[in-house]
C-alpha cells in the first residue's frame, strides 16, 4: 500500500504547526528521549538554506511530546565554513539558528575536526561498514528537515541525500565520493610533518625533508587533504554518479536501521546548485510548498514529482541532463528504505 506524502502550498506555509500535526510528524517522538533534527545550515554567503523561524515550529512541537530536540549536520570535506564544527557552529549563529530562534541547541554530530563517528555494518553493494558521524546514531528518532533543489552529482538534493551524504562523517563522505588513495604534489611539499599526526592508518613519513605515502595502508578517509597548509595532497572527486548515487542509499540503510524518522522536503528557493555554494545561485522557478511524510523515498519522488509539474517538464533532466537521478530511487526501494508510490494529500 502505496505511504501517505502530505503538500502544504508554499502561500500557507504559516500553518506549518497544524500541517505538521496533521501529517504526524511526531508521533515516533518519544518523551525525555533526543530527537536530531538533521538539517543544513547554509554555506557562507548562500541564502538557500530552510531558515531558523521554520525549527522553531518543529522544537516546540517536540517540546510538547517532552522530547529533547537538537538541531544538527556534519562536517563538509571541501574547504569551507562547515569544515570543523568550530566554524560550522559560528557560520550557523551567523545566519540566526540560535537558541532563542530555534528553540533547542545546535550539535554538530561528528566533533570538532569530522572524525567522531561510529562504522556501522551493512554488507552492501559496494560497502562492507558505513562511517555515520557519533551523535546521529546516539540520537533516539530523527526529523530530517531537507531543502531541495539540484545537485551535480546526484541530480537533485532531497530527503535521500540529506541523510545518506548529510550523515557521513568526513571519512564517510569521502568513501561516497572516492575510491582511491590521495593524489601528492611532491613539490610543494616543505616536509613539517603536520600531517603526518592526523592520518589514522600510519602511511605518512617524513624521508630526505619530503612527505612519502605508503598507498597500501591508506584508507582514503582524507584527513591529510585538510592538515596541510601546502595542499600537497588532492582527492580526486572521480566516482561516476551511478555508484556515488548508490553509496548515498547504503548509508542511509545505515542511518536508519532501527531508527524511526520523519521526512521534511521545503520546495522553495529552487537552485541548480546545492547550499554547500557559497553564492546566492539564481532561482529557477516559483516556491512551491512543502512535502512532508514517513517514507523518504516517497518524499522525495513526491518532491520530484511536484517539482517537474511546476517546472513543466523533468526539472533535473533539464539541468543536469547526463545524471539519471532515477537511480537512487531504484536502488533505495531494492534496498527496502522506502517506496516510489505515495498517495498525496493536499493540506
Ligand atoms: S603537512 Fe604538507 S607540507 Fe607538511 S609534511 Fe605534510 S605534506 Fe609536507
Ligand atoms: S587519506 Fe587518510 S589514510 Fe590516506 S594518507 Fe591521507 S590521512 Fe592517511
Amino acid at each position: 500500500m502505496a505511504g501517505k506524502v502530505y503538500f502544504l502550498p508554499w502561500n500557507r506555509k504559516n500553518e506549518l504547526y497544524q500541517f505538521l500535526k496533521t501529517a504526524r510528524a511526531f508521533d515516533h517522538v518519544k518523551a525525555r528521549q533526543f530527537l536530531a533534527i538533521k538539517m543544513h545550515f547554509g554555506e557562507d554567503g548562500n541564502e538557500g538554506y530552510i531558515k531558523p523561524e521554520y525549527t522553531k515550529t518543529l522544537t516546540d512541537i517536540a517540546k510538547e511530546k517532552t522530547a529533547f530536540p537538537f538541531l544538527t549536520d556534519a562536517s563538509t570535506i571541501y574547504v569551507g565554513k562547515r569544515s570543523d564544527a568550530y566554524h560550522h557552529l559560528l557560520l550557523a549563529n551567523k545566519h540566526g539558528f540560535t537558541i532563542d530562534n530555534c528553540g533547542c541547541p545546535i550539535i554538530i554530530a561528528d566533533g570538532l575536526r569530522g572524525n567522531t563517528a561510529v562504522d556501522i555494518e551493512i554488507n552492501k553493494k559496494h560497502c562492507k561498514t558505513v562511517s555515520i558521524s557519533r551523535d546521529i546514531c546516539y540520537a533516539d528518532s530523527f526529523i530530517f528537515l531537507n531543502h531541495f533543489k539540484g545537485h551535480e552529482i546526484t541530480g537533485f538534493g532531497g530527503a535521500l541525500k540529506n541523510i545518506g551524504m548529510g550523515c557521513g562523517s568526513k571519512a564517510g563522505k569521502y568513501a561516497m565520493h572516492h575510491n582511491a588513495n590521495p593524489d601528492l604534489d611532491i613539490e610543494k611539499c616543505i616536509g613539517c610533518g603536520a600531517c603526518i599526526k592526523w592520518c589514522p592508518a600510519n602511511a605518512l613519513k617524513i624521508n630526505d625533508k619530503k612527505i612519502t605515502f605508503d598507498k597500501k595502508k591508506c584508507i582514503g578517509c582524507g584527513e591529510c587533504v585538510l592538515s596541510c597548509a601546502k595542499n600537497v595532497f588532492k582527492l580526486g572527486w572521480n566516482e561516476n554518479t551511478k555508484n556515488i548515487q548508490e553509496k548515498i542509499i547504503e548509508f542511509c540503510y545505515g542511518v536508519l536501521q532501527n531508527k524511526k524518522s520523519f521526512s521534511i522536503n521545503f520546495l522553495n528557493h529552487i537552485t541548480k546548485f546545492c547550499d554547500c555554494y557559497t553564492t546566492k545561485g539564481k532561482v529557477l522557478m516559483d516556491d512551491i510548498g512543502i512535502i512532508a511524510g514517513a517514507d523518504p523515498v516517497a518524499v522525495d519522488k513526491a518532491s520530484v514529482d511536484m517539482v517537474n509539474k511546476h517546472f513543466g517538464k523533468d526539472f533535473c533532466k533539464h539541468i543536469f541532463p547526463e545524471i539519471d537521478y532515477n537511480i537512487q530511487f531504484k536502488y533505495a526501494t531494492e534496498l527496502g528504505i522506502g517506496s516510489i508510490d505515495y498517495e498525496l494529500v493536499n493540506y
